[in-house]
């Protein structure tokens, strides 16, 4: 029932069988799952799509696995909320927030990429799953493999947020906290692939793993009526997300699902861990690794394995690119939280951020439809709240209390009579 064909070298364009690899042996281009077009566009179309369960499933035909899914049922299709107060406070006429923060089950996107490579490493018939990971995947990986019967090993810098550690480890995974960056955590981890052979989900099964992004993309042009936005604004962490929203944009293109493809697709990091920003800044499609200070942890990838294809998808699509400091990126969290009652880790914040820049530089009109991807829930990074927000009043239950602190606070208020 499958329409993946294998893996194709994205640089030389090889062919290989779909195992459990993913550089290419000739010319060490990255691989890449392939499809048989002509025969999903005889299977899909609006109508089917529209008619199947909620979930991220309902895009199977584009996802790849030659069986039946067996991990994310309940993944996906999350709200695509219409932003009217931010867009106000932004000054802009039609923006939308695609909101991951309440992704099922670990409040991220990352669920989305984990049900494809658990799905898949299963059908290849691996049964111990592992990640290297900033935060969000390890959850994501912990959560779905316990769910499905499988043991984890989920590697991570070690200071990563209080949060994302306890919501990995409660879901019985063997964590290991490594004293060195991410870029150091995916190193060892390769070495780890390679000598004991399991499913690393974001190394030697990343081909599979990064399709699953491309839900976030299809439900975006779904819920907004089968069209494109005009810009979308992405965070990047290893570069894989913004370049599957531009490659599930060009597939229902090409099947005939959407219209017109003329988005513009703009790219955002924290300024203390922008490679791909000061790469598109600077005009060269070579990324200059940084070493990560920032307390966007979940977006602190120095070396980003998909830095190369994201400028280009940027750069291609006619968008651009900007970063958030960390103060911008916690002001920027506040003001989503403040307008339009979502709460979303530091990554919403450098999204926003990024966002808000773009549209003060003109680079993003303001009468043009917006799609800002927020892509994790806040309750998972508040670390970085502590300190920063609005003492609260401690009272007793008294009401000559209550009456001196309204005065004090100098609040307009009616009383009752
Ligand atoms: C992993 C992650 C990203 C970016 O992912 P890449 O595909 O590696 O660029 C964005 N936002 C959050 C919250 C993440 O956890
Ligand atoms: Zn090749």
């Amino acid at each position: 029932m499958g329409y993946m064909l294998g893996l194709k070298c994205r640089e030389c364009g090889k062919d290989y069988p779909g195992e459990a690899i993913h550089v290419c042996e000739l010319c060490f281009g990255p691989l890449e799952v392939s499809y048989d077009y002509a025969k999903i566009k005889g299977a899909v179309s609006r109508d089917i799509i529209e008619k199947r369960p909620p979930n991220m499933w309902r895009y199977r035909e584009l996802l790849p696995i030659e069986g039946e899914p067996t991990v994310g049922m309940q993944v996906g299709y999350t709200p695509l909320v219409r932003a009217k107060n931010l867009a106000k406070a932004l000054g802009v006429k039609e923006l939308y927030i695609k909101n991951d923060a309440v992704n099922f089950p670990t409040l991220s996107f990352k669920d989305r990429v984990v049900s494809v490579a658990i799905s898949r490493a299963k059908e290849m018939g691996f049964n111990i799953i592992s990640c290297a990971s900033t935060g969000n995947l390890a959850n994501s990986v912990a959560a779905n493999a316990a769910a499905c019967g499988m043991e984890s090993y989920v590697f991570i810098p070690y200071d990563l947020e209080n949060t994302k550690i306890l919501g990995t480890l409660i879901y019985g995974a063997t964590v290991v906290g490594i004293k060195g960056t991410y870029d150091e955590v995916n190193r060892l981890c390769s070495e780890i692939a390679g000598k004991y052979g399991w499913a690393f989900v974001n190394i030697n099964i990343r081909p599979y793993y990064a399709e699953g992004s491309k839900t976030y993309g299809y439900e975006i042009a779904e819920q907004l009526g089968w069209r494109l936005p005009k810009h979308i604004v992405v965070p990047m962490a290893g570069g894989s997300l913004i370049t599957k929203i531009w490659k599930a944009f060009k597939e229902f293109h090409n099947l005939g699902l959407v219209k017109n493809l003329d988005t513009k697709v703009y790219g955002a990091q924290a300024t203390g861990c922008a490679p791909i920003v000061n790469a598109v800044k600077e005009g060269t499609e070579l990324i200059r690794p940084v070493r990560p200070a920032t307390i966007a942890k979940s977006l602190a990838i120095g070396n980003p394995a998909d830095g190369y294809y994201s400028v280009k998808t940027i750069t291609g699509s006619g968008g651009w690119a900007e970063s958030a400091t960390d103060e911008e990126i916690i002001d920027a969290m506040k003001l989503l939280a403040e307008t339009e009652g979502i709460f979303a880790e530091t990554a919403g914040g450098v999204t926003l951020g990024a966002a808000k820049k773009l549209i003060e530089q003109g680079r993003i009109p303001k009468d043009e439809a917006i799609v800002l991807c927020v892509t994790g829930n806040g309750l998972k990074t508040q670390e970085a709240l502590y300190g920063k927000l609005g003492e609260f009043a401690i009272i007793n239950a008294k009401l000559s209390e209550f009456d001196d602190l309204v005065k004090v606070n100098g609040r307009a208020y009616a009383m009752k009579g």
